[in-house]
């Protein structure tokens, strides 16, 4: 057995195990020596209070500035003492709890005033200060020779609990790290050369306990490269996998449906639509399944892109699935692919185009008659194109000769959603997911490394602008002038959403149907919960302005059926105002609506904010998004709304988004809605390492396609898919 699988309790004392599994799930000596310190401090430099965000647990470098006498408390039995911890500038306290005041004494020598100390606990504000709650602490400038030896050495900080501080898994790694012998290289031996990395136990030695920051860095660099030489591999396989999975050649007939709908288009297709549409047409006709990412901004036309492909396939004899993120985008795809299809969709129907298909919605909450036709249709054929939600993953839906599967916002599909729908033919379908959020090249290279990329860069021309302005909610003429906006929008015959961050009061009233998009970041203060829908529809029909506006709600928790009628009648124009979650956030188009309110709108992520405003100005006609906050705008929260006030380019806002979130969230939850399995590598600051890897793992995988010469690595990249998998399953 390999060394690293052996237990911790085999190298560390049954308590010290136990306490890290319990509260890291550390169970082996890998697991330990891959748990890697987040960040490293040094004794002289005081980490900035100012940056600490609340609920966070952290590590810091504080001076102790002040320590009152311990004192008993007024209302209780026992005792407390205060500590206050500084930077220099900021301060943040620790208070100790005990049975008497004498149980102090060992606190009270150990921190002196003027000492430098390394503390940990749970950042929290209290009566308007910063306190570690459950703080511990370890005197960093003690005088013993141990001690001095080590003064310029960086301290790593781990990811810790409270009851396993940092300093516990330093000691605990040290004491392992010193009885491994040799840890097995996962990377061949040319690759280490050629790219001139450390062994992996220097490595590890170099990152767990470096002698300055150039051992840090050395060390990092060898594991990184190890991580995204493993990903790469996995990837180098999977498309070199695709490249032998035959699919049926799809293309127009001359005269044929296809061609029918491009004939009675309202307008012409965008350079960008041209180009696109080719390559898809290209990639169609092949014998090898496409698999292509399309990307294109709000409102740059890829549901007309798509739908040309879906027609083509139908041309070619065969079936497209539409898949969308939810119930409301799925029923409206359903809408507006038969509105343009007109006669085209009527097949088999009196009345319809000879060359015409039929076009059927499958959604999990459809009754059951309604469901078993669509299945019937779905199966016999005679459905050219089926749109659905997730539940067309599911088993028993049957296809007749699935030709092409399109996933609308691939965000919330994870490979191997994608491979479950893709199981559904007897031949491998081809592949469209379509993203309106920007990814940068490096993290769709990372991420989709097996998709081709076709970007839509152009908008479609007669877009309106879009007024974006930040409205402060506790300016009450400002508000009003809001609701008023709404109203005089509403005579012109034009709509209004009115977006909230919860459904109800209730704490868990976020909506199910947000699906697994990430938080905005978290500003670190304690703040009153959004206003939710049930709050706000009050508003709206209360207020002087909107009272006579027909408004109604939206969000996940109605019944699909009455969902798909609000935005049914809200589309037709029969609802001035619609109060909803983030429901409408993908997708939704409604032309005639050209008001956007976002209420808390700080309490939003930038791309989430991009594309609700991106729901408006889409008929021509101006648009006004009204960012209601309370937040300052020199916050982060009010940074991030400026520059949507600033910007309507995607890229520039996603680029910002980015540097607002861990890089490894991003990719996270593009990947599978959890946090990433990534470690060290930064998709943006690693690009030349991934590309590196990537280069190399090509390269092998060309070479050793099964990996029959490369155990260790084989294992690696087997470990690292059956964790994604974990994770997605552990997700459903
Ligand atoms: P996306 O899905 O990329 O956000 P949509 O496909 O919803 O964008 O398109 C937005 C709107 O633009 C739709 O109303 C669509 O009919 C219209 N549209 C698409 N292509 C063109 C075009 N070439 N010219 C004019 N309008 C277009
Ligand atoms: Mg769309």
């Amino acid at each position: 057995m390999d060394e690293l699988d052996a237990p911790l309790s085999s190298r560390l004392t049954a308590p010290a195990a136990a306490l890290l599994a319990k509260e890291l799930g550390l169970e082996t000596v890998r697991d330990l020596l891959w748990h890697l310190p987040r960040r490293y401090a040094e004794r002289g430099q005081l980490t900035p209070i100012r940056q600490l965000v609340a609920g966070d647990d952290v590590t810091i470098v504080a001076q102790v500035v002040r320590v009152q006498p311990p004192r008993r408390m007024r209302n209780r039995d026992g005792a407390l003492l205060q500590v206050t911890l500084g930077d220099g500038r900021d301060t943040v306290g620790l208070t100790f709890f005990a049975r008497s005041v004498r149980q102090f004494a060992h606190h009270e020598r150990q921190l002196r005033e003027g000492r430098t100390v390394l503390a940990s606990g749970r950042v929290e504000v209290f009566n308007r200060s910063w306190q570690l709650a459950r703080p511990d602490y370890q005197p960093l400038d003690d005088d013993s020779e141990d001690a001095a030896a080590l003064a310029d050495r960086p301290i790593p900080l781990y990811p810790a609990t409270g009851k396993a501080p940092s300093w516990k898994i330093a000691k605990a790694v040290q004491t392992v790290l010193g009885a491994t012998g040799r840890v097995p290289d996962v990377l061949p031996a040319e690759v280490v050369a050629e790219a001139e990395l450390l062994d992996p136990l220097e490595a590890l030695r170099a990152v767990h306990t470096p002698r300055d920051r150039a051992d840090v860095a050395r060390g990092q660099r060898r594991l990184r490269y190890e991580e995204a030489f493993v990903l790469q591999t996995a990837l180098a396989q999977r498309r070199a996998g695709a490249a032998s999975e035959r699919a049926v050649p799809r293309t127009r007939r001359p005269g044929g449906l296809a061609a029918a709908f491009d004939a009675r288009l309202p307008f012409p297709l965008t350079g960008a639509q041209q180009r696109v549409g080719e390559e898809i047409a290209a990639d169609l006709a092949r014998e090898r399944p496409m698999q292509r990412l399309l990307q294109g901004d709000v409102g740059s036309g890829k549901t007309l892109v798509a739908l040309r492909a879906m027609l083509t396939v139908v041309d070619g004899g065969g079936q497209a699935a539409l898949l969308a993120p939810t119930e409301v985008l799925a029923a409206q795809h359903l809408r507006s692919t038969t509105a343009a299809l007109g006669d085209l969709a009527a097949g088999g129907l009196l009345g319809g185009h000879e060359l015409a298909t039929r076009v059927v919605l499958l959604t999990g909450s459809m009754g059951a008659a309604a469901r078993r036709e669509a299945l019937l249709a779905a199966a016999s054929g005679e459905a050219g194109i089926v749109i659905g939600t997730h539940a067309l993953l599911q088993e028993h839906v049957a296809f007749a000769d699935l030709g092409l599967v399109v996933v609308d916002e691939q965000h919330r599909f994870g490979v191997e959603q994608r491979d479950a729908l893709r199981a559904k033919a007897s031949s491998v379908p081809h592949l469209l997911v379509m993203t309106a959020t920007p990814i940068p090249r490096t993290v769709a290279m990372t991420v989709f490394g097996d998709l081709e990329t076709s970007v839509l860069d152009e908008l479609p021309p007669g877009r309106a602008e879009v007024t974006t302005v930040a409205v402060p909610l506790q300016n009450e003429a400002w508000v009003d002038r809001v609701w008023q906006r709404v109203a005089e929008e509403a005579a012109l015959g034009r709509q209004a959403y009115v977006v909230c961050a919860r459904i109800d009061g209730d704490d868990a009233g976020k909506d199910p149907a947000d699906g697994g998009e990430e938080p905005p970041p978290d500003d670190g203060e304690k703040r009153r919960p959004p206003l939710a829908v049930s709050d706000v529809v009050e508003i709206v029909r209360r207020h002087p302005a909107t009272a006579h506006l027909r408004t109604e709600v939206l969000h996940g928790r109605l019944a699909p059926a009455d969902k798909d009628d609000v935005m049914r009648r809200f589309a037709a124009g029969e609802v001035d105002v619609v109060v909803s979650t983030t429901v409408v956030e993908v997708g939704v188009d409604v032309p005639s609506a050209s008001v956007m309110v976002v209420v808390d709108a700080d309490r939003f992520g930038v791309s989430q904010l991009h594309q609700l405003r991106g729901r408006i100005g889409r008929g021509g006609l101006p648009g006004t998004c009204l960012l209601l906050t309370e937040v300052p705008e020199a916050s982060p929260a009010g940074q991030r709304l400026s520059a949507l006030v600033a910007t309507r380019d995607g890229f520039e806002l996603a680029r910002l988004d980015l540097e607002q979130r861990r890089e490894g969230d991003v990719l996270g939850a593009a990947q599978s809605g959890r946090r990433s399995s990534l470690r060290l590598l930064g998709v943006l600051k690693d690009a030349d390492v991934i590309a590196d890897a990537r280069a190399a793992a090509t390269a092998l995988v060309a070479g050793d396609p099964a990996l029959e010469r490369h155990p260790a690595l084989a294992a690696a990249v087997a470990d690292r898919v059956s964790g994604e998998t974990e994770r997605f399953l552990e997700r459903a």
